[in-house]
């Protein structure tokens, strides 16, 4: 076995570092870190960054606008196993071009949505993984929906047989402390499970909050500048 000693550069330290953080918070927590998905958020970023990610064994990969979404995932067509998620506001005339792409789609936040991305499947398409994303404040013009309409939307999108709704997402609000804003995840995500049992997908926790988010149950981190590094400014 050749031992040419890989040159660590400052991607895959983050990365590693990153990770090995994600896995102390599970143990600190009583969870098994491989219970858990780790999404690089590569918005801003050039596709380059995705194949080196890539490249570092890195699956799943999120972005938040559709143009940059779909764009990316095209030019990154040729990796295999590549993951996309979206998980930015969708407008639902952009359900087709986000489905097309998308792996799963986390940020449905109203029944319409849930249709258009239903109305959007090709005929013999495979289910869309959709997770609800739930508005932790009490500002309702804030993204999400509000706990008291989650149910509904449940059992709206659970009505709809081209999508899976696999359970919640939710950004922490930035005038409460993460931990007390994520105490609320386990609760919402039962209110999902009394309509899909078997949804036990939780979204949460970003660079500034993921140990929280893990403390608070989350399957799925959508990570991006303590990994990428800062974000290039948006011309
Ligand atoms: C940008 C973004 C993230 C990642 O943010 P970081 O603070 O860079 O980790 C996570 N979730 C959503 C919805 C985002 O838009």
């Amino acid at each position: 076995m050749t031992s040419f000693a890989e040159p660590v550069d400052a991607l895959s330290g983050r990365l590693a570092e990153v990770d090995g953080r994600i896995a102390d918070a599970a143990r600190a927590a009583g969870r098994d870190p491989s219970a858990i998905t780790r999404i690089v958020v590569t918005k801003f970023h050039p596709v380059s960054l995705v194949e080196q990610l890539y490249d570092l064994g890195v699956r799943d990969v999120g972005e938040n606008r559709q143009q940059e979404f779909s764009a990316k995932a095209d030019e990154a067509a040729s990796l295999s196993g590549l993951r996309w998620h979206f998980i930015g506001q969708a407008q639902t005339n952009k359900a087709r071009a986000i489905r097309a792409a998308a792996a799963a789609v986390h940020s449905v936040d109203r029944a319409r949505l849930a249709d258009a991305l239903h109305a959007a499947a090709e005929p013999d398409a495979a289910r869309l993984d959709v997770l609800l994303q739930v508005n932790l404040t009490d500002d309702h013009g804030r993204g999400g929906v509000d706990a008291a309409g989650l149910e509904s939307l449940a059992a709206h999108a659970a009505a709809l047989p081209s999508l899976r709704v696999r359970g919640i997402m939710a950004v922490a609000p930035l005038d409460v402390p993460p931990a007390q804003a994520f105490e609320r995840l386990p609760s919402l995500s039962q209110t999902v499970r009394s309509v899909v049992p078997d949804a036990e997908w939780i979204s949460a926790g970003m660079t500034a909050d993921f140990a929280e988010a893990i403390a608070a149950g989350a399957t799925h981190l959508r990570i991006g500048s303590a990994i990428t590094g800062p974000r290039p400014q948006r011309g």
